[in-house]
């Protein structure tokens, strides 16, 4: 049995066979979970909708740094209403910095990263970070949020891009890491000494679906049924079996999101 930690089926590429992937062929795949991740505005609403239509998938409801421009306060009473209607929103996200395209303000992505920290604090729920080229000032934020309150933050680094010292810090707060298809590119030297250094019980599965595709599909639609190859890879760089690979983080997600 397999979780998607991270994926985004509400996009424009999945208009064609929605239903049959959710309804049907991710579950005859082995895939039993889904968080579909909200990245804007719009997919706020378009990710709740996906958890109530579907049983397998769950919504993480939050606002992406490159989307931030539009915020207002009262997105977030939205977003808090939305998780108080509905039992399938199971965390805030995806949240966090993104200053690889320089098109958001990064005080302004700050601003509302913390904002939404705060609001998953408030709710009790794990956030899903998306930090990307901000490995300095992500730390910064979730340290400098950690000592300010007492409370524990939970959560994941989705698609973990960083080096191993700062996965260990994370890793050493309690926050999962998320493995997906970059795992199994060549030049992902870095990633894979994560995998390999840090602990099967830190670590789950995600797709970012439509985005990331494992070889020998790079560049083509991703979808979950897709994660048979992560496990593998991660299986190969851990030299255990691709089953305990699917169970450990399969539990490791039920745990991270608070199912059981
Ligand atoms: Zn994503």
């Amino acid at each position: 049995m397999i979780f998607d930690t991270h994926a985004h089926y509400d996009d424009d590429r999945f208009d064609v066979d929605r239903d049959q992937l959710l309804g049907n062929t991710l579950r005859a795949a082995g895939i039993r979970k889904v968080m579909n991740v909200a990245a804007d505005l719009d997919s706020v609403d378009s990710t709740n909708e996906l958890s109530l239509r579907y049983d397998d998938v769950y919504a993480a409801l939050g606002v992406h740094p490159s989307e931030v421009d539009p915020l207002t306060d009262a997105d977030m009473d939205h977003i808090r209403d939305l998780t108080e209607e509905n039992p399938k929103v199971r965390a805030i996200g995806e949240i966090g910095l993104d200053y690889h395209y320089e098109d958001s303000d990064p005080a302004l992505q700050e601003k509302w990263f913390i904002r939404q920290i705060e609001l998953a604090k408030e709710l009790d729920y794990p956030i899903v970070v998306h930090s990307r080229d901000a490995a300095e000032d992500t730390m910064r934020i979730l340290a400098r949020f950690y000592e300010k309150n007492s409370q524990r933050i939970n959560g994941v680094v989705h698609c973990y891009s960083y080096a191993l010292p700062d996965a260990r810090q994370y890793v050493n707060r309690g926050f999962m890491i998320g493995v997906g298809g970059v795992v199994t590119f060549k030049n992902s030297r870095k990633l894979k000494e994560v995998v390999s250094e840090i602990p099967l019980s830190s670590i789950v599965l995600e797709t970012d679906a439509p985005y990331l595709a494992p070889v020998p599909f790079r560049g083509e639609r991703n979808d979950s049924t897709r994660l048979t190859y992560v496990v593998e890879a991660i299986a190969e760089i851990k030299n255990i079996s691709p089953e305990q690979v699917e169970n450990v983080t399969y539990e490791n997600a039920m745990r991270l999101y608070g199912l059981s």
